[in-house]
Formats: C-alpha cells, sequence, structure tokens
C-alpha cells in the first residue's frame, strides 16, 4: 500500500517529522518532485538533520530511499549531504536512484541566479538552486537523463546542443562566461560513474515492492499552494507538490495511494514572496515567528525568516481539497500556548464579497482576512502524549479547524522532537 505525506499550504509544514515518524512503519520512502531547493527539520537522539534533497527515510536503517524520476537531481548536493548525514547517523543509508532522473547541472543554479539578479525587486524569491532553469529544460527536452550520463559520446552531443542556446543568453542576456562542453561533459560523465551503483528503474522497483506486500511513504516536498497549476502562480515552484503527481514521479499507480496526509501548522507560514492573507507584522508578527517550530521561524535551506500569520483554513481547505486528503496532521500547535487569543481566518473578503473558496492569484492578492476568534490555552502543552489530557480550549481550536478544512486531524505534533507527537 502506499501513504502520502504532503503539505496543505507553502511548505514547511513540519512534514520532515511526520514523514520520520511513518518512515518508521515503512519499507520504501520515496521522493518524487522537487529538488534540492527545500528543507526538511528532523530531530532525533543524534541531533538535528536538515535533509534537502534525500528521503526522510534516511534516518531509519531498515527503510529504502527512493529518488524518483520526477525529481532535480543535483548528484554533488546528492553525495554532499549523503555524506552528511552518514557521518552523524550511525548507519549508512540505503538510498536508490532513477535511471530516468533528470540531473540539475551547475548552469541551472547559475541561471537561476542570474535571472533573480536581473528581475531584481520583481522576482519571484527563488531559492537559487536551478529549479526552473531545470524543469524548464526538462520540457524543453534538453535535460540530461542519468542514464545519458553513461555514454559519453551522447553525453558530450547533448550537452553541445544545450551549450548552444544558453550560451546565447549567458553572453547576451547576462554578460557571463559561456558554457565549456568539453569540462560539462568530463565532469558530469565522472558524477554519472559515481552514481552508478545505485541506479535502478525506480518504477519497475517500486512496482514489485507493491506486489510483494511492501509499505510504501510518498514524500512531498513544499505545499499545495506551490503547485503551478493549483497554487498562486507564479510564486510557485516548477514541480508539482500534489499527492497524485507520485503517479508520475516515482511511476506509482494511481490506485494504490491509499493514505494521503496532509500536513499543516496550527498557524500559517510562508517563505518567499506572493500573497499570504492572514500574515501578521510588526511585534504580532516578530513574537510568533520567535516561537515557532524548533529555533523560531528561518528557512530551512536559505535562512530566511519565514512569513507568519493567523491559520488560514480558506487556503488550507483547498490545500487538502486538491491533495485528496484522507487525513490532517497539525503540527506546532504548542507554539501557541502563549496566546491569550487565537484567530482563525474563516473566509477572504474581495471587493466587499466574502468568499470561503481559494481563489486565484489577482483575487487572492485583494483578499482581506475575515477573523474567527478563539480562546487561547495558556499552559504549555509540551509533553503531554494523549489527545484526553490537552486542555480543553486546546482541543476546542484542533476541533475548530477540523470542522474548517473538513479533512480529519488524527495527528497532532506538540513539539519539535520525534516522540512529541499525539495519536489521536
Ligand atoms: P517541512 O519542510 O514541511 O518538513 O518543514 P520544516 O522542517 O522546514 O519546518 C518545520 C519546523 O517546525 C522545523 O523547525 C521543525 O523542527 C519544527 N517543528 C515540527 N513540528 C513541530 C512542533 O510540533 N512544534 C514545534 N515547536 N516545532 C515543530
Amino acid at each position: 500500500m502506499v501513504r502520502a505525506i504532503i503539505g496543505a499550504n507553502w511548505g514547511d509544514e513540519g512534514k520532515g517529522k511526520i514523514t520520520d515518524m511513518l518512515a518508521g512503519q515503512s519499507d520504501v520512502v520515496v521522493r518524487f518532485q522537487g529538488g534540492a531547493n527545500a528543507g526538511h527539520t528532523i530531530i532525533t537522539d543524534q541531533g538535528k538533520f536538515a535533509l534537502h534533497l534525500l528521503p526522510s527515510g534516511v534516518l531509519n536503517e531498515n527503510v529504502v530511499n527512493v529518488i524518483g524520476m520526477g525529481v532535480a537531481l543535483d548528484i554533488e548536493a546528492f553525495f554532499w549531504e549523503l555524506r552528511e548525514v552518514e557521518g552523524r547517523c550511525g548507519h549508512t543509508p540505503r538510498v536508490l536512484i532513477s535511471d530516468r532522473a533528470q540531473v540539475l547541472t551547475e548552469y541551472h543554479v547559475a541561471l537561476d541566479c542570474y535571472e533573480e539578479e536581473r528581475l531584481g525587486k520583481g522576482s519571484f524569491g527563488s531559492t537559487k538552486s536551478g529549479i526552473a532553469p531545470f524543469y524548464s529544460d526538462k520540457y524543453a527536452k534538453i535535460g540530461l537523463q542519468v542514464c545519458q550520463l553513461f555514454d559519453k559520446d551522447l553525453l558530450r552531443k547533448r550537452i553541445q546542443n544545450v551549450a548552444d542556446q544558453k550560451n546565447v543568453l549567458l553572453e547576451g542576456l547576462y554578460h557571463q562566461p559561456p558554457l565549456d562542453p568539453d569540462a560539462l561533459t568530463e565532469k558530469y560523465y565522472a558524477l554519472g560513474q559515481l552514481l552508478k551503483p545505485v541506479t535502478v528503474d525506480v518504477a519497475q522497483y517500486l512496482h514489485r515492492a507493491l506486489r510483494e506486500g511492501k509499505r510504501i511513504l510518498l514524500e512531498g516536498q513544499l505545499g499545495t499552494l506551490r503547485d503551478p497549476d493549483n497554487g498562486i502562480f507564479p510564486f510557485t515552484t516548477s514541480s508539482s507538490p500534489l499527492a497524485g503527481y507520485g503517479t508520475v514521479g516515482a511511476g506509482i499507480p494511481p490506485r494504490a495511494i491509499e493514505e494521503i496526509i496532509a500536513v499543516t501548522k496550527a498557524y500559517s507560514s510562508c517563505v518567499g514572496a506572493g500573497p499570504f492573507v492572514t500574515e501578521l507584522f510588526g511585534e504580532e508578527g516578530e513574537e510568533l515567528r520567535k516561537r515557532g517550530g524548533d529555533a523560531g521561524e528561518y528557512g530551512a535551506k536559505t535562512g530566511r525568516p519565514r512569513r507568519v500569520g493567523w491559520f488560514d483554513a480558506v487556503a488550507t481547505r483547498y490545500g487538502c481539497m486538491l491533495q485528496g486528503a484522507t487525513d490532517c496532521a497539525l503540527t506546532n500547535l504548542d507554539v501557541l500556548s502563549y496566546l491569550d487569543e487565537i484567530k482563525v481566518c474563516v473566509g477572504y473578503r474581495i471587493d466587499g464579497e466574502i468568499t470561503r473558496d481559494f481563489p486565484v492569484t489577482p483575487l487572492v492578492e485583494k483578499a482581506e482576512p475575515v477573523y474567527e476568534t478563539l480562546p487561547g490555552w495558556k499552559t504549555d502543552i509540551r509533553g503531554i502524549r494523549s489527545y484526553a489530557d490537552l486542555p480543553e480550549k486546546c482541543r476546542a481550536y484542533v476541533e475548530y479547524l477540523e470542522k474548517e478544512i473538513e479533512v480529519p486531524i488524527t495527528y497532532l505534533s506538540n513539539g519539535p522532537k520525534r516522540e512529541e507527537m499525539i495519536a489521536r
């Protein structure tokens, strides 16, 4: 059976921790989209791990971790991260990589940086990891598949073709040095050789695993609102973070996905540009940012301060709906314990009309939040392990959110550590 863990919002919902927990009940953990452009924070007895490209199952010795064909594979980042994790986690993580995955190269990163610089203030808040140029090349059919790295002549031809196009851009638009096809061929051929021993046909591998009754966990990166088709375009990412995309980015049959767990925070947070209706500013925002997450709300990848705000039920209900969520995991509930009152956004006022449905970006940009106010519980809830032991006002808050998002909240996280979880 396949279970998916995905984000209901803008990313950084705390998926890493939930994935790490459920990885213990899985045989295989699979990444199916995105690249090293986000970060999952997992805290174990060995300390804090910020994972970017590796599936969160690497911290579990018995799990096979798979990087699917939908992922943007930065090979150097992959080996760097693998060595870092290996050095600290006390075992050798088992990782397999799709021979159809495409390679995120150094020129994708460079082009991403040059373009952000060119756009200046009008930029979309890229993490400058090369993701948008990578996916552009994939769909323009000039990307490099892992299997193509193994044949030097083929690789040289493909890279020459890339250079013919990119060098016009590099020299004409960005005024930067051109690509050197020979040097790039040598580099990526050598990296391909390093990768070869862990490369497999991922679709075959996963279909066989399913036939053998293995438990597969699909791990999404970012969240619904970053989906290029259904999110806050153009403040979106370049691959689909929807559970349904696991059928493409990992070759999983759609009917095999039985459980879809949408992760959301008990408040909202968002890194980068784009409309964010419930955003808090000034002291109120600073206080929440300082108290949020395990060490304040700062991006795991970029260190950028995250924008924070009240729980947005309009965005989250939409986020869960698009994911087809069967369950919801609510994280960071402990963070709200300091508040006298907690607001929840239950509607958007747009041009004088109130809506409960998340609209297109130009309308989200005009939306004002309509709030319900709930009483805070004002007690530290870390250390509580059963739902019944939570303060009544805290349970009322959870149940209010559940009603609003229309998905059962079956997991609650009340602290950053592995064991700080309540199952309902
Ligand atoms: P992901 O990308 O969805 O995995 O999210 P991140 O790991 O980037 O962000 C989640 C942040 O919240 C990290 O700093 C986690 O350590 C932290 N975190 C996760 N769950 C909880 C929780 O229940 N309480 C607190 N205080 N922090 C949490």
